[in-house]
C-alpha cells in the first residue's frame, strides 16, 4: 500500500522530529519475502524503514508491555484492539501512545502461498489492487489476495482500528453475512471422545517453543506458569498430558482478552492451529457475556470484575 506507507513515514518523521514521540514501532521488510519484521524507529532519517503491506501479521502491541516513554505505534483492527486491553490492563498508558490507524484488508497466509507454488523458494513478492505476485528462480504466479488470507482475517469483523489519534485512509467496509465461528460450531457439535481426539491430533506436533505464548500481547507474565519450577503447574515435556495442559492453560489465561489477530498461530514453527482453543472462548465470551476483546477502554473483560448485583448465585 504505498499511498499507506507515506502517509506512515510522514506522520511517524514528523512525531520524531517534533518531540512527540520518543521512538516510532512500525513494520520493516523482513529478511524473507512475506514475513515483515517488528521495528523500534528513534532517528527521523530512518523513517523510510517503514513498510505497510499484507505481510504485517505480528502483532505490534507485544512490544508495548511496561514501556515509560512515548510511543508512536501503527495499528490497524486487531492491533488496536490489543492497544486498548493494555491500557485497560494497565500495561501502558493512553496518553503515552500516538496510535496512527491503518485500515486493514487482511493478511496474506504465506504458508499456504508456499503450498500454492509447491515449496519452491519464493525471492520476491509484489502487491497490487487485490493481487499479489510471486517470483522465484523459474517461476512468476499471481495470485488473488482474497483467496489466500490468513483463516482469522477470512472472517474478521473489525478490521478498523478502535481507537487511534490520526488514520492513514477511510475506513474499509465491514464484510457481511460472516459467521466468525463457523469452526468452533463444527467443532462443539462433535461428541466429547471425538473433541478430545480432535484436539489430541491437533497438539500432536507441538514442539513446547512457546512461540506462540511469545508471539502474543497478551502473554506478559513476568513468570509464565510453564516456567515456573516452585511450584511446577505443569511438565515440561512433550509427553501428550503436558503439551494439553500447556495449551489449555494458555487459552483461559486468554479469555476475554483475545482479539484473534492470529500472530499465534503465524508464529508456530510447526503450523498447528492453536487458535482453535482461544476461539472457542471468544465466542463463549460473547454469547454469554455479550463481550468482544478491546473495543472499549471503559469496560474491563468479564472475568477480571466482580459486580455485588451479579445475576448470577455464586456471588451470593
Ligand atoms: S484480523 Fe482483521 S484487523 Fe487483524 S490483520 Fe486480519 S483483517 Fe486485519
Ligand atoms: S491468543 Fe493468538 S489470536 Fe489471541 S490475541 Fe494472542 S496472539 Fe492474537
Ligand atoms: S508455537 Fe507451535 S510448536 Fe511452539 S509451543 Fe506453540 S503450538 Fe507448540
Amino acid at each position: 500500500m504505498p499511498e499507506y506507507e507515506t502517509k506512515i513515514r510522514e506522520i511517524a518523521k514528523g512525531l520524531l522530529e517534533d518531540g512527540k514521540a520518543d521512538v516510532i514501532i512500525g513494520y520493516k521488510k523482513g529478511s524473507i519475502p512475506m514475513v515483515n519484521e517488528p521495528v523500534l524507529i528513534r532517528d527521523p532519517n530512518n523513517v523510510e524503514n517503514l513498510i505497510w503491506d499484507s505481510h504485517c501479521a505480528l502483532n505490534l502491541c507485544n512490544y508495548l508491555t511496561g514501556r515509560k516513554e512515548r510511543i508512536g505505534i501503527i495499528a490497524n483492527g486487531c492491533n488496536s484492539r490489543n492497544i486498548v486491553t493494555h491500557i485497560v490492563e494497565n500495561q501502558i498508558k493512553r496518553e503515552q501512545l500516538y496510535i496512527i490507524g491503518i485500515p486493514c484488508t487482511g493478511m496474506i497466509d504465506h504458508r499456504a502461498v508456499k503450498r500454492a507454488v509447491n515449496d519452491r523458494e519464493i525471492l520476491a513478492v509484489e502487491e497490487s489492487e487485490g493481487r499479489f505476485t510471486v517470483r522465484g528462480k523459474d517461476f512468476e504466479k499471481t495470485f488473488e489476495k482474497k483467496d489466500f488470507l490468513q483463516t482469522n482475517c477470512a472472517v474478521c469483523l473489525h478490521p478498523n482500528p478502535v481507537v487511534y489519534d490520526e488514520m492513514v485512509g477511510e475506513n474499509v467496509k465491514i464484510p457481511e453475512g460472516i459467521n466468525p465461528f463457523k469452526d468452533v460450531e463444527e467443532i462443539e457439535r462433535m461428541s466429547a471422545r471425538e473433541k478430545w481426539s480432535f484436539f489430541a491430533d491437533l497438539v500432536s506436533p507441538c514442539i513446547r517453543c512457546y512461540a506462540c505464548r511469545n508471539a502474543c500481547p497478551l502473554c506478559y507474565c513476568p513468570t509464565c506458569f510453564v516456567d515456573e519450577s516452585d511450584p511446577q503447574w505443569v511438565g515440561k515435556s512433550i509427553d501428550p498430558t503436558d503439551t494439553m495442559t500447556f495449551h489449555f492453560l494458555r487459552a483461559y489465561h486468554c479469555a476475554g482478552r483475545c482479539t484473534d489477530c492470529g500472530a499465534c498461530e503465524r508464529a508456530c514453527p510447526v503450523g498447528i492451529p492453536v487458535r482453535h482453543f482461544t476461539k472457542k472462548l471468544n465466542k463463549d465470551a460473547l454469547d454469554l457475556f455479550s463481550w468482544e476483546a478491546g473495543l472499549s477502554l471503559d469496560q474491563r473483560p468479564p472475568l477480571d470484575v466482580y459486580r455485588v448485583d451479579d445475576y448470577n448465585d455464586f456471588v451470593e
